[in-house]
């Protein structure tokens, strides 16, 4: 099948092209042609699978006739986070390279006075974080009657991320006669409540899970004592063929002090987790795609969804609590038909949450054992040189000429550096961790100032003064409107 056949414009296929794009994946070829015949979607897919193209280009079709009034957006994407949202505005830009369409993004942690100039000339597409756009709408700044299409991406994110009350709020705020898409990695009951309620006759598309099908991702388990950790992972990052990375830690604090500890070791690293700021993170995630840095250390929330190109590998300095988010993170890697590895250091507390992946996958994750496991009495940090070569793994002085963006000079005080006192210090008491892992409803799935990021309307009031005081520069893709 090409893309010609799914319906689509001459001037779309043009930007198809040029986006490099030579057949529709899977999500495309059965959502496009649907949504072009205007019908309601419930798609259970996840990022990775080109379902962001699977709206945006039906909708552009679509919205490319008619004209946009003041302060009446005709289209609505919500978006569960900042960078998501982000992302969506920027395949706008892309895929409505030939299109005249114009398009706003509301999102927190950037100034609102450019988003509302924005609104009041008009826009055919809004891009939104729930908690934004409410705090908007309930001042009376924006309407959403003339808004005859609504897209709900991410909504089992929603759900978690405690959105689903506003999410419905928004809908009924919308006209009755409208086009609804819905699209989620899971559909746990009160997604397809949500779904029930507010879709009419859907066509519902399933597409398999990327990570779990994907072959191209190499994957390990790494057996590692926690206080072992950093000294492993860095031993990975100067063996391995590290182009590029991203890491991932379940708590925004293990961010901030890996990544610090990574830079004392001269490992050209950035941060990016849900304390920073919406431009910091914006910057940070720039200096990763532009290859300024080559090491990303992120938490879950931040990074939901991040579609940077070319990730040589993902490594799990924790094990995630939550199997979903072991699918989300390692799928950072592999994309588009590309090969990516992914590693994921398990001290043996983490032994249920790996069984869990293992369950939710249908794999079994090969176990590589780099001798620090902690059965092993290991008092002394082993020396980078000494690691054991095995596999596609080569000794670390030829890694590191053969891959010098890695770090600027091997670290010699790395190998003297004990393993990190705070690691022990930021993990949660055992009966705390143990009450958390089974609900996924729980606040502390996420810090709870990760949550405060995306928070709902009601705690956003504070934003306009926050707004006011932040006058960094706004990056060219939050531009708010942007002619398409
Ligand atoms: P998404 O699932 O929307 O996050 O998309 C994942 C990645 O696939 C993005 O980098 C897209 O640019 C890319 N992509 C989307 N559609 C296609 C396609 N038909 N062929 C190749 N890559 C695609």
């Amino acid at each position: 099948m090409t893309f010609a056949d799914l319906g689509l414009s001459d001037e779309l296929l043009r930007s198809v092209t040029d986006s490099g794009y030579t057949e529709p994946t899977p999500i495309q070829a059965a959502a496009i042609p649907s949504v072009l015949m205007m019908r309601d979607l419930v798609a259970i897919a996840q990022t990775g699978t080109g379902k962001t193209a699977s709206f945006v280009l039906p909708m552009i079709d679509i919205l490319a006739h008619g004209r946009s009034r003041a302060r009446m957006p005709r289209s609505l994407i919500l978006e569960p986070t900042r960078e998501l949202a982000a992302q969506v505005a920027e395949n706008f830009e892309k895929y409505g390279a030939n299109h005249k369409l114009s398009m706003a993004l509301l999102i927190g942690g950037v100034s609102m006075g450019d988003q509302l100039a924005a609104l009041e000339k008009g826009v055919d597409v809004l891009i939104a974080t729930p908690g934004r756009l409410m705090d908007l709408f309930t001042r009376g700044k924006i309407l959403l009657t003339g808004c005859s299409m609504l897209v709900i991406d991410e909504a089992d994110r929603m759900l978690d991320m405690g959105f689903i009350p506003d999410i419905e709020e928004i809908c009924t705020k919308l006209p009755k006669q409208r086009q609804t898409l819905l699209f989620s990695a899971t559909m746990p009951p009160p997604i397809k409540k949500l779904a029930d309620k507010f879709l009419d006759n859907p066509k519902t598309i399933e597409v398999s899970r990327p990570a779990s099908t994907n072959l191209n991702i190499t994957q390990h388990v790494v057996p590692v004592s926690a206080a072992k950790k950093r000294d492993v992972l860095r031993q990975l990052l100067a063996t391995e063929e590290v182009r590029n990375a991203i890491i991932f830690c379940n708590r925004k604090t293990t961010v901030r002090e890996l990544n610090k500890s990574l830079q004392r070791a001269r490992f050209r690293s950035a941060e990016i987790h849900g304390d920073m700021d919406q431009s910091s993170r914006i910057a940070e995630l720039e200096r990763f795609k532009s290859g300024d840095v080559t090491i990303l250390v992120a938490s879950d929330v931040a990074a939901r969804g991040l579609d940077v190109k070319g990730v040589s590998h993902v490594f799990n300095f924790d094990a995630p609590w939550h199997p979903d988010d072991y699918v989300h993170r390692i799928g950072r890697t592999g994309r588009g038909g590309a090969t990516g590895i992914a590693y994921t250091l398990v001290t043996p507390d983490d032994a249920e949450n790996i069984a869990n992946i293992e369950k939710l996958t249908g794999q079994k994750i090969p176990v590589l054992d780099l001798g620090n496991a902690p059965a092993e009495p290991a008092p002394e940090a082993e020396p980078v040189e000494e690691a054991p070569r095995r596999g596609r793994r080569r000794p670390a002085a030829e890694a590191d000429a053969a891959a010098p963006a890695q770090r600027e000079r091997a670290p010699r005080a790395e190998r003297e550096e004990r393993a990190p006192r705070t690691e022990r210090e930021e993990r949660a008491p055992r009966t705390d961790r143990e009450d958390r892992r089974p609900r996924r409803d729980r606040d502390d799935r996420y810090d709870r100032d990760e949550r405060r990021d995306e928070r709902p309307a009601r705690y956003v009031q504070q934003d306009a003064v926050e707004d006011g005081a932040w006058n960094g520069p706004v990056p060219a893709f939050l531009n708010v409107r942007i002619p398409l």
